[in-house]
C-alpha cells in the first residue's frame, strides 16, 4: 500500500470507527474494543475474535510489558481454592491452556508440582489445601518430615511438621503467554493498537467511543476495560474505593555454578506456612529457576499501595534484608548467593478478593474486567472465554456473573483512612 493510500485508508477507517458504523450504516459483525492487553484482555479479545466479532485490542504499551501485572516471567497454576467457583474456573483454564498450547505448538504450562510445608501451627492450612486439590479432582500426597527430608534436601526443615505435594500444579510462562495470544490474535485478523485510550462520549446510556492519545475516537458496539491496576485511577468515581493496586517485590537468586538443584525439573514450587508470629513461615513462597533466571522468591504480606504507571520498580531495602534472612534460614546453599534479578509488580486487590466483571453503572455496553489480585493469571483463558460470551450475549455462568459483580461496599483500607 502506498503512503497516500494508507493515509486515506486509516482516515476512512478512523472516521467510520468514530461514527460506529461502516458504509451503509450497518455492521455485519459486532464490534468489540478491548482496552488493556494483560492476561484478561488478550484472552477476551481472542475469544471475541473466535466468536466472529470484529475486535480491536488497545494497550498503552505492548502485550506483556514490564509494568503490567501479567508482565512477570512466571505465574503459578493451582486448583486448590476454598471457593468451588474459582476451582472450577482454574480447572477450565487448565484445559484451555493445554488446548491452545497444542493448537499453537508451543509450551506455556510447565508441570512442576507444588510442595506446601507447615509447622505444627500451620498444619491445618496445608491440609485444607491438600483436601481442596483432591476435591477439585487433582491427586495430592501428604509427606511426613522424613519423606520431605529425603525428597528435598535443598530445604532446611527446622520446625516443619509435615508437607503436602500436589504433582499437577505448575508454572505458566506469563509474559510469553500474553505475547503469544496477542500474536495469534493479530495473525487471526484482530486489530492491535498501541495507545492509551480513555472513555470518549456517551449517549443515552451507551458509550459511543474511546479516545486515544493521538486524538482518535474509536467507536464500537461493546467496550471492555481490562486495565488491571490502572482501573481505579481511570474510573475514580466508580472504582476508586473498590480496587487497590498493592506492590509486590520479587527476587531471583542465583545458585552456585553447576548446582542445578533449584531449577525447573529439580525443585517444585514451594511455600512455608505457619502461625502469624512465625514471620518467615507465613510470608514467603517461590518457584524453581525458569529459563535460567534464578530461583524466584516473593513475600506475600506487602500492603503498600502502588501506582502502576509512575512508581519506580526498585525493590525495597527492607524486603532485601528479609529475603536474605529467609534464604539463610531455609535455603542453606543459597545463603550468600547473589540476587541476579529483582522485579516490582503489583496485584489489584478487590472487595472480598473477587474478580470484577460487570457493566459500568451508566453504560449498558461498557464493561470492567479486573481485580485479578495475586491469583488472576492462571484463569486467563477461562476468563476470556467467559467475558467474550457474556459481552456478546451468550452468557451461561450466572454464578460467575453474581460472584464477579461490582460490589456495594468499599475496600476496608479506604474506610480506615
Ligand atoms: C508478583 C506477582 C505474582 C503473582 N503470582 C500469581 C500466580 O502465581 N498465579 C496467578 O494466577 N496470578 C498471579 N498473580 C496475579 C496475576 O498476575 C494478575 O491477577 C493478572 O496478571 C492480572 O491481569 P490483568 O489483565 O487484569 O492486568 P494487567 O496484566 O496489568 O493488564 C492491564 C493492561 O491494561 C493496559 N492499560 C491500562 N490502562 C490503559 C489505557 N488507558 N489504555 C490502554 N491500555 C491500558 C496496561 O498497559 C496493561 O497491559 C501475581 C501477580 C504479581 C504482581
Amino acid at each position: 500500500m502506498k503512503r497516500r493510500d494508507f493515509i486515506t485508508w486509516t482516515t476512512a477507517q478512523t472516521a467510520s470507527m468514530a461514527l460506529g458504523r461502516q458504509a451503509g450504516g450497518r455492521h455485519a459483525k459486532p464490534r468489540v474494543t478491548v482496552i488493556g492487553a494483560g492476561v484478561f484482555g488478550v484472552w477476551t479479545a481472542w475469544y471475541a475474535l473466535q466468536a466472529g466479532a470484529e475486535v480491536t485490542l488497545i494497550d498503552a504499551w505492548r502485550p506483556g510489558h514490564s509494568r503490567a501485572s501479567s508482565g512477570g516471567e512466571t505465574r503459578q497454576w493451582h486448583p486448590a481454592y476454598s471457593n468451588p467457583a474459582y476451582a472450577a474456573m482454574a480447572t477450565r483454564a487448565k484445559t484451555l491452556w493445554h488446548q491452545w498450547e497444542k493448537a499453537w505448538n508451543t509450551q506455556l504450562f510447565y508441570r512442576t508440582g507444588r510442595v506446601l510445608m507447615a509447622s505444627e501451627l500451620g498444619k491445618e492450612q496445608v491440609l485444607a489445601a491438600h483436601e481442596r486439590a483432591q476435591k477439585a479432582g487433582f491427586p495430592s500426597e501428604q509427606l511426613d518430615l522424613a519423606a520431605l527430608r529425603k525428597r528435598y534436601p535443598q530445604f532446611n526443615l527446622d520446625e516443619v511438621a509435615l508437607g503436602v505435594f500436589t504433582p499437577d500444579i505448575g508454572l505458566l510462562a506469563a509474559r510469553r503467554a500474553v505475547a503469544t495470544v496477542a500474536d495469534r490474535f493479530t495473525a487471526g485478523g484482530g486489530n492491535l493498537i498501541v495507545s492509551k485510550a480513555l472513555p470518549g462520549n456517551s449517549k443515552q446510556g451507551r458509550l459511543m467511543s474511546v479516545k486515544d492519545t493521538a486524538g482518535r475516537a474509536m467507536g464500537a458496539d461493546q467496550f471492555i476495560f481490562a486495565c488491571g491496576p490502572w482501573l481505579p485511577n481511570m474510573f475514580p468515581d466508580v472504582l476508586g474505593q473498590k480496587l487497590r493496586p498493592v506492590r509486590r517485590d520479587v527476587f531471583f537468586v542465583g545458585a552456585p555454578a553447576g548446582d542445578d538443584r533449584f531449577a525447573l525439573g529439580s525443585l517444585p514450587t514451594w511455600s512455608f506456612r505457619g502461625a502469624p508470629h512465625e514471620t518467615d513461615f507465613t510470608t514467603w513462597y517461590g518457584f524453581p529457576s525458569f529459563e535460567g533466571r534464578g530461583m524466584k522468591l516473593c513475600p506475600v504480606n506487602e500492603r503498600n499501595t502502588f501506582d502502576p504507571e509512575n512508581d519506580s520498580r526498585i525493590v525495597n531495602p527492607v524486603q532485601v534484608k528479609r529475603a536474605r534472612e529467609f534464604l539463610a534460614r531455609r535455603f542453606p546453599a543459597l545463603k550468600n548467593r547473589p540476587f541476579i534479578e529483582t522485579r516490582v509488580c503489583q496485584v489489584t486487590d478487590s472487595i472480598g478478593g473477587d474478580f470484577l466483571v460487570d457493566r459500568h453503572p451508566e453504560w449498558e455496553n461498557g464493561w470492567f474486567v479486573g481485580g485479578g489480585a495475586g491469583h488472576g493469571f492462571k484463569h486467563g483463558p477461562a476468563m476470556g472465554e467467559y467475558v467474550a460470551a457474556r459481552v456478546l450475549g451468550k452468557a451461561d455462568h450466572p454464578a460467575w456473573d453474581k460472584l464477579f459483580q461490582l460490589k456495594e461496599d468499599r475496600l476496608k483500607v479506604f474506610e480506615r483512612n
